[in-house]
């Protein structure tokens, strides 16, 4: 990954989903024209390159709600595991910022971020992507609960939806997939 966009990096780490990734990036100015027009091909993108770190035997992830503090201290410096192994999370997110470029996604311009300025620039930032980050605890704090009250009911049936638009299960009765952020249809029981 080109240093300069490591901006593009922390944002795409910060999103627990592609719609929050997607979310993060666009808030951020940092989508192309193209990106802009194309909101489910930057999100199935995204979801390819996730895809196949799990297919490679990568821990699949279930996005969940979280507290904001941990976003404060993100990983600014991009040598932050000098000699070691990079984290999953980390390699996942280079991945997509190399699809997104290829793919002619991002406004590269507008992203561009020198080394020194990084720190700064995320300080700067924090407020909106802890504002996105706030907005999707609710939808993953409520699909949670939809999962655990399908759980409860007794007879009832729990085996997952799945998403029409990108294919993920979603808990049967949810109303809004958490990976794509599609509106889903009425529970059928
Ligand atoms: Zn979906």
């Amino acid at each position: 990954m080109a240093d300069e966009l490591i901006g593009v990096w922390l944002l795409l780490l910060a999103g627990r989903s592609p719609d929050e990734q997607h979310a993060l990036l666009q808030s951020l100015g940092c989508l192309s024209r193209r990106g802009r027009a194309d909101r489910m091909g930057v999100i199935r993108l995204l979801d390819r390159i996730y895809q196949s770190l799990v297919d490679q035997g990568a821990p699949p992830r279930m996005p969940e709600a979280g507290t904001s503090s941990a976003l404060a201290n993100f990983p600014t410096e991009a040598s932050a595991v000098p000699g070691g192994r990079e984290p999953l999370t980390h390699q996942l997110a280079r991945l997509q910022v190399h699809a997104l470029v290829n793919a002619g996604y991002l406004e590269q311009d507008a992203c561009r971020l020198e080394p020194d300025a990084v720190r700064a620039w995320w300080a700067d930032v924090l407020p909106k992507v802890t504002a996105i980050h706030d907005q999707h605890n609710q939808i993953f704090a409520a699909l949670a609960e939809v999962r655990a009250q399908a759980k409860a009911k007794a007879g009832q049936r729990t085996d997952p939806i799945t998403c029409p638009l990108c294919g993920r299960p979603a808990p049967r009765g949810a109303t809004y997939c958490v990976w794509c952020g599609r509106w889903l249809a009425a529970p059928r029981i």
